[in-house]
């Protein structure tokens, strides 16, 4: 171990670094560069199974910037790959000399003409904003590429991206009016077809590739519309005066592209979905073909294998019950859309009865679960578990739709004497499936398949005249086999322009052409590793992950392994989207590194020893990226392949505190429950301590607990003790009268039977309810007896182990929840012998936080019995919406009618598990109730996080989705948070007190 250890150290010692002299003058620019290990991690990866890492990365601002950073790299003889989100499939978008990101800065919209149907985009405008901003002016921009939540427009156009309803959008290429390029020599230039510049230049490809048209013609006969063999030759011979042509998809090799003019499409004016099911792949190919008199905006084709992995996943749950996966199965389905004369073409289709059975969908919520599952294949795909994935290298050839079922039939002939397996899914109308065989990389075994399979598939490819890529460029992937794709002639015609743009080979060497392989290349670098499928292939292929460690969790619900688990991050960028939950700390920063993505790349730098001091489980880079994790779980039902960061987290901080032992400050937030039982014996002094400036300057200088930050007071009377003294069957007798409960020798406090009595709940008072907040715990028992429930408490609980888990303290968060299981057990079979129907009894948590440590995390912590008692765990909210739900009629409210309105902001880890929809429909219940569920994502308090003195700016930051969505509200809005740290991170920014939703209902009970 200890040798390979060094093997690997002296490897990373030997990696290129920028010279001092070629970092300054890149710094003088003025432009953002960074040249530290971490950024150089975090940009060695795309989406791909490639690995390159830079020398650094600079993000421009403004055209000048961005021409004199390259201007100055091209000086020092750094080679520059633009970048967009780093969504490439196949090694497009990464590069061992400066990355220039222009996704960071550049996101201007701006010269919307809705007459000329064009407008002016940043490189770095993602393509969903760009659609947002067109939505209200009745326009989208027509390509739709299945990353718009991540794919910037400058990455779309080099990639001449494309998407499911190119029949009638056609691709990227075919929407750019002109662009602003910066050259290899730092030249500014606008081209397109009303720009004269680079007269010379363009003159001169003209006569190339008029000189080669018939040899395009006779390798490129008609019938595909996603081919894209490299620059675009044969759309510039169509329209020789337009640069742009050129341009679009040459995969940043020629130039970079500032900005962009776009042409723009009207939104349809109604769309429909007909859903075709069939019993075989090859059934739905054939059928393919017969549809496309229709003239459908789209066929998409799914496979079984791809919806499969859907199952048991809460994000997409709704769509499996939708296309009735589980009572009707099939092997595949065609997901046909048609814009205008929706209905008409929807019952022809219906008619003509085709395959298993059809399902018309045009409700637009419902269309947009099935996009969502089409749109998430590849991750979905990548989710699987094991060492074995589906892998990028041939997923993106096209062959003409007519010719798709007999290609499905090569590729399987291919594969099968290999033992490989695929899926077949993709745009099937454009004759493009997106096969990705199902390799494990990490065998030497696999590594032969793999090559076999690309040299054979491109020989199929060639035999069908088809395009090797369509969609996703040529990269790493597929530039050993342009000559064989294009032929000696066109390969070097398109060297040639490759000359007249960028002589000295500046722009992302290696793709499309190989390094080394011209005789005027100019050596890229001391590391000149030819252009090869199977080089540059991610570290962890060829050396499989060490741990420095014994894991401890059980990774229960996907991998069973934190490996496996790390390894599921592809690099999609889902995480890198601005909606939903996935990920806050990105959304609020825009910064790599906070994103899930990030976050996994450098855990594995980590422990690959590519970070500053080789230590696996310390370092500047580890601490970036973890120590803004807000353990939220976003990423856990968000990110499709289902990295569950907050576990990968857990686990490193765990493996570091054991070796180095546990801080003061980490202690301190591990046991809140302790300090909550102390600050609750003298109250009053605790919280005028609290509240003193010079305690809180102390509290800041010692243990780094911001003073910025209120802390929660101590209540005057514990929840428990209130329990205890408050209960006779109803609440708050008049003699206050407390009679001993029978069962209090079976570890639970008891009170008196009800009148209607449904039997007992077991309310879990947690540290905030007992402590701080003992009100929220009245409400809820309030609740429960007005619904005819006996509540009790669960005598000598401990802290659920919420606080310790966060703080990476796993043992700690495991002796704790060993005891409550048992606590909780033992209640249970006791219960049982003697209090009949009592010892079942459910458990309802107040706080979400401690209710997802009983449902997941006790399992994780591989905790005995803890699957039986996570059956009994329900969130209050969703136990009294079942309940109502049945019987709608079980609480009576008072009958004044609301006027005000009731804004939601559900818990992270109540999302990660639930939909909250539930609480909308709960708070719809009062009367007059009109509530919503906030679209928000983590509130930024995240427990402890926002209390650190180092992070409450981020923490603030991540809050201002919150704080924008509640000031949208009408005034008087009542704002419902289930989370003690989010009620707190509301009161702290606002002059708002949220409440819980226990208390929303004990108000209005009648
Ligand atoms: C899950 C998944 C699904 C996908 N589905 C589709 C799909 O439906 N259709 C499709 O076409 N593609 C698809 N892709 C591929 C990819 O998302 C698209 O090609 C996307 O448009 C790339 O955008 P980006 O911003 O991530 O660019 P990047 O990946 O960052 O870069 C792409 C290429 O463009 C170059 N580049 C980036 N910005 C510039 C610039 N400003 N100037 C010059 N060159 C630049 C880079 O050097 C690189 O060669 C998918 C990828 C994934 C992971
Ligand atoms: S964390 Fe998930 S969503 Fe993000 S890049 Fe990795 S696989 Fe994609
Ligand atoms: S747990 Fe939350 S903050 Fe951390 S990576 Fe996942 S989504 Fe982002």
């Amino acid at each position: 171990m200890l040798s390979r250890l060094r093997t690997r150290q002296a490897l990373v010692l030997c990696l290129s670094k920028m010279t001092s002299a070629q970092e300054k003058k890149i710094r003088q620019t003025g432009c953002d560069a960074r040249f530290d290990n971490l950024t150089r991690q975090l940009y060695a990866t795309d989406a791909s199974i490639y690995q390159i890492q830079p020398l650094g990365v600079a993000f421009p601002r403004s055209a000048q910037q961005a021409s004199a950073v390259i201007h100055a790299a091209a000086d020092a003889g750094v080679p520059v790959t633009p970048r967009g989100a780093g969504t490439s499939l196949v090694g497009n978008a990464i590069g061992e000399g400066l990355i220039v990101d222009f996704s960071h800065y550049n996101r201007q919209i701006s010269d919307l003409d809705l007459e000329k149907r064009s407008i002016r985009v940043g490189a770095g405008v993602v393509l969903d904003q760009l659609n947002d901003f067109l939505k209200p002016h009745g326009f989208c921009f027509g390509p739709d590429v299945a990353t718009s939540s991540r794919a910037t427009l400058g990455g779309m156009i080099a990639n001449n991206s494309s998407g499911a309803r190119c029949p009638i959008y056609g691709t990227t290429a075919d929407h750019v009016i002109s662009l602003e390029i910066v050259m290899a020599d730092g030249r500014v230039e606008k081209i397109g077809a009303s720009h004269k510049s680079l007269g010379n230049e363009r003159a001169k490809i003209e006569d190339l590739v008029r000189a080669a048209a018939a040899e395009m013609t006779e390798r490129w006969p008609p019938g595909l519309i996603k081919r894209w063999p490299g620059y675009g030759i044969q759309r510039f011979l169509r329209a020789p005066d337009d640069l742009t042509n050129i341009l679009a998809g040459s995969e940043g090799t020629l130039a970079a592209i500032f900005s962009a003019e776009l042409k723009i499409s009207p939104l349809p004016r109604e769309i429909g979905l007909g859903l075709l099911f069939f019993a075989a792949v090859a059934e739905a190919m054939q059928t393919t073909v017969e549809l496309l008199d229709l003239k459908p905006a789209a066929i998409e084709h799914i496979d079984r294998p791809l919806l499969d992995q859907t199952k048991g996943q809460l994000h997409f749950q709704a769509a499996r019950d939708l296309l009735e996966l589980d009572t009707k199965p099939c092997e595949s389905i065609l997901i046909v859309e048609f814009y205008e004369d929706v209905a008409e073409r929807l019952s022809i289709l219906q008619s003509r009865k085709i395959g298993l059975r059809t399902k018309i969908l045009t409700d637009p919520a419902q269309m947009n679960m099935v996009w969502s599952v089409r749109k998430s294949g590849l991750s979905l795909l990548t989710g699987c578990i094991g060492p074995a994935k589906p892998v990028a290298f041939i997923e993106d050839a096209a062959v003409r739709p007519a010719q798709l079922p007999e290609y499905v039939r090569g590729l399987e002939s291919i594969m099968k004497p290999l033992g490989l397996t695929a899926s077949y899914y993709g745009h099937a109308a454009s004759g493009l499936l997106h096969v990705r065989p199902v390799l494990d990389m990490h065998s030497a075994d696999d590594l032969k398949k793999f090559r076999q399979v690309a040299d054979q598939t491109s020989a199929l490819v060639r035999r069908f005249k088809g395009s090797l890529s369509a969609e996703h460029g040529v990269g790493i992937a597929r530039t050993e086999y342009m000559r064989d794709q294009l032929g000696d002639e066109l390969l070097e015609v398109m060297r040639e322009i490759k000359w007249a743009f960028d002589p000295k080979n500046i722009f992302n060497p290696g793709k499309i052409f190989e390094v080394g392989t011209d005789r005027r290349a100019v050596p890229t670098s001391q590391r000149d590793v030819p252009t090869r499928i199977d080089n540059h292939l991610r570290e962890n292929f060829s050396r499989p992950i060490e741990l420095p460690f014994q894991p401890v969790l059980a990774f229960a619900f996907k991998d069973r392994s934190f490996t496996g688990n790390l390894e599921q991050c592809n690099g999609c960028g889902g995480c890198l989207k601005q909606s939903e939950i996935m990920c806050p700390t990105f959304i609020a920063t825009h910064d790599e590194v906070m994103s899930t993505r990030g976050r996994a790349n450098i855990i594995r730098a980590a422990l690959e020893l590519r970070t500053n001091g080789h230590d696996p489980l310390k370092s500047e880079e580890l601490d970036a990226a973890l120590s803004n994790c807000l353990s939220c779980k976003g990423c856990t039902p968000e990110c499709p392949s289902n990295v569950n960061l907050a576990l990968l987290k857990a686990e490193m901080l765990h493996a570091r505190w054991r070796r180095d032992g546990l801080p003061l400050r980490e202690r301190i937030f591990s046991n809140i429950d302790l300090l909550g039982k102390l600050g609750c014996l003298t109250p009053r002094l605790t919280n005028r301590l609290l509240d003193s400036k010079a305690v809180r300057v102390a509290m800041e200088k010692t243990i780094g607990i911001s003073s910025q930050r209120s802390l929660p007071h101590y209540a005057s009377e514990r929840f428990d003790k209130w329990f205890a003294t408050n209960c006779s069957g109803g609440l708050r007798p008049p003699n206050g009268a407390h009679p001993p409960t029978p069962e209090s020798g079976y570890g639970v406090t008891g009170r008196a039977p009800l009148q209607r009595n449904r039997g007992r709940v077991i309310l879990w008072d947690d540290t905030f309810v007992r402590y701080h907040e003992p009100h929220v715990g009245v409400a809820a028992v309030k609740v429960l007896e007005a619904l005819g429930f006996e509540v009790a408490l669960v005598k000598n609980r401990r802290c659920c182990g919420r606080p310790a888990f966060s703080q990476g303290n796993l043992d700690a968060a495991a002796k704790l929840a060993k005891q409550n299981v048992t606590i909780l057990s033992l209640q249970h079979s006791l219960g049982r012998r003697s209090l009949g129907e009592g010892g079942n009894a459910p458990i309802l948590f107040l706080e979400p936080s401690c209710w997802s440590m009983f449902v997941e995390d006790y399992r994780e912590l591989r905790i005995e019995d803890a699957e039986n008692i996570a059956a009994r765990c329900f969130l209050f909210e969703k136990f009294v919406d079942d309940l109502l739900a049945q019987e709608p009629d079980a609480l009576r409210f008072k009958h004044e009618s609301r006027s005000r309105g009731i804004a939601i902001h559900p818990h992270c880890h109540a999302k990660s598990i639930l939909n909250p929809s539930f609480m909308a429909r709960l708070a719809d219940r009062l009367p007059g109730g009109k509530a919503t569920v906030l679209d928000t994502a983590c509130c930024g308090m995240a427990g402890a996080f926002g209390a650190q003195v180092e992070k409450y700016d981020l923490s603030v930051q991540v809050a201002q989705r919150l704080l924008d969505q509640i000031d949208s509200q009408p005034p008087g809005t009542e704002v419902i948070a289930s989370g003690t740290s989010c009620r707190h991170q509301i009161s702290d920014l606002t002059n708002l007190r949220a409440k819980h939703m226990a208390e929303l209902l004990a108000d209005a009970l009648a």
